[in-house]
C-alpha cells in the first residue's frame, strides 16, 4: 500500500534521486516597513528565476493588511514574470466588501485565491461570522465562483484544524471547499513526514482527488517556530528541540542545523512521491532556495 511504499522510499540513498521534476511555490508577508519590503523584494528577486508557479501573499488578522497585500500582489502583477496569489479571508467583514475586493484583485488581473475563513482578530477566541459574511472558507469559495472564474487554494490540516471535533469532520470539510469549486489543498506547516502521507491517504480513502500540496515551513528560528506551531496546533517533535538547543548564539552553525533539517525533511517527502511544494519562506530566500536546490531545481 502507500503508506509502506512511503516507508520503503525514505530508505533510498541520500539525494541521489532528486532531478528537480517539482513544482513549487512561495508564500510571502505583506511588510509593514520600508526595510522588510526591501527584504521581501530581495527574496523576491532571488527565488523568481526558479520558476515557481506562483506566489501567494497572506491577508493579515481582520482584514488588517487589506491595502499592504493588494499593494504587494499589484507589484508582483506589475515588475515581475510571477503569477500572484491572493489570500483573503471571512473575518470581520460583509460578503460584499469581500467580494469588492475579490473584485478588484480580478479588474488588476489577478486570477488566483488562496480562500481561508481566517482567524478572530483575539487569538483563542472562538470564531463569529459577520452578520452579512461568509460563514466558513466553503462560503468563501462559493461566492468567489461567482465573480470571476479564479483559481483557488484552500487550507487543509494533516493535524486536524484545532476547532475541528474530529479528523472525519476536518476532512468533509475540504471536502465541501473543493466541491465548490476550490482547486488544490495547501496544508498546515507540520514536521514529520509521516504525518502527510497519512493524512494523504485518508483524504485518498475519503475520495478527495485534488493535489494536496504540503506546506513546507523552512525553520532556522525555533523559538519562534515553537510560538507558531502551538498558535496552530502542529506538533513539534522533541529531536527538533534538542537540535537546535544551544545554537540562538551560533547563527551559522544554525544555519547548517536549519538546512539539513529541512532538506533531509523534503527529501524524504520526495521519497513519498510528494512532487509538489508550498515554501512558507517568512519573506526569507536563503533556506526555500537552498531546499529547492538540493530537490534538483535550478534556476531557468
Ligand atoms: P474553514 O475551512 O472554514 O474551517 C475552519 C474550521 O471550522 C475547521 O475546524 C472546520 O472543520 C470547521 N468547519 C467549517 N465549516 C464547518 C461546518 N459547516 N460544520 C462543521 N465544522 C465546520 N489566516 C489568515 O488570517 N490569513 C492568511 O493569509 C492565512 N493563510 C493561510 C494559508 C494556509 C495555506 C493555511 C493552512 C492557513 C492560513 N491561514 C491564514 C490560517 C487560517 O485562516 C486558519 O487556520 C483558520 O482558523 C481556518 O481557516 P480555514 O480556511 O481552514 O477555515
Amino acid at each position: 500500500d502507500q503508506m509502506t511504499e512511503a516507508q520503503n522510499a525514505v530508505r533510498q540513498p541520500l539525494f541521489a534521486d532528486l532531478r528537480g521534476d517539482i513544482a513549487v511555490s512561495f508564500e510571502f508577508f505583506p511588510p509593514k516597513t520600508e526595510k522588510m519590503e526591501e527584504t521581501l523584494w530581495d527574496s523576491i528577486k532571488t527565488l523568481e528565476p526558479l520558476e515557481p508557479r506562483f506566489v501567494s501573499v497572506t491577508y493579515g488578522a481582520g482584514g488588517s493588511t487589506r491595502e499592504r497585500t493588494h499593494a504587494t500582489v499589484s507589484r508582483l502583477v506589475r515588475e515581475t514574470t510571477l503569477t500572484p496569489a491572493a489570500h483573503l479571508t471571512c473575518v470581520d467583514a460583509s460578503r460584499g466588501e469581500i467580494d469588492d475586493v475579490a473584485r478588484a484583485y480580478w479588474d488588476a488581473g489577478v486570477r488566483h485565491i488562496v480562500a481561508l475563513r481566517g482567524d478572530p482578530p483575539r487569538a483563542g477566541e472562538r470564531f463569529v461570522p459577520h452578520p452579512d459574511g461568509y460563514e466558513n472558507a466553503a462560503a468563501l469559495v462559493a461566492g468567489l465562483r461567482r465573480i470571476g472564474d479564479f483559481e483557488i487554494s484552500v487550507a487543509a490540516y494533516p493535524e486536524m484544524h484545532p476547532e475541528a471535533a474530529s479528523v472525519v469532520q476536518d476532512l468533509d470539510n475540504l471536502k465541501r471547499k473543493l466541491d465548490a469549486g476550490a482547486h488544490r489543498a495547501i496544508t498546515q506547516f507540520f514536521f514529520e513526514p509521516e504525518t502527510y502521507f497519512r493524512f494523504r491517504d485518508n483524504a485518498a480513502a475519503a475520495g478527495l482527488s485534488a493535489e494536496i500540496v504540503p506546506g513546507i515551513l523552512p525553520v532556522s528560528n525555533f523559538a519562534q517556530t515553537k510560538r507558531m506551531a502551538e498558535m496552530c496546533g502542529t506538533a513539534i517533535p522533541g529531536w527538533m528541540g534538542r537540535l537546535f538547543e544551544g545554537l540562538e548564539e551560533r547563527p551559522a552553525a544554525r544555519g547548517l542545523v536549519a538546512a539539513t533539517v529541512a532538506a533531509e525533511f523534503c527529501r524524504r517527502l520526495y521519497a513519498g512521491g510528494v512532487r509538489e511544494f508550498h515554501f512558507y519562506t517568512l519573506n526569507r530566500a536563503d533556506l526555500s532556495y537552498a531546499i529547492c536546490h538540493m530537490l534538483g531545481k535550478r534556476a531557468a
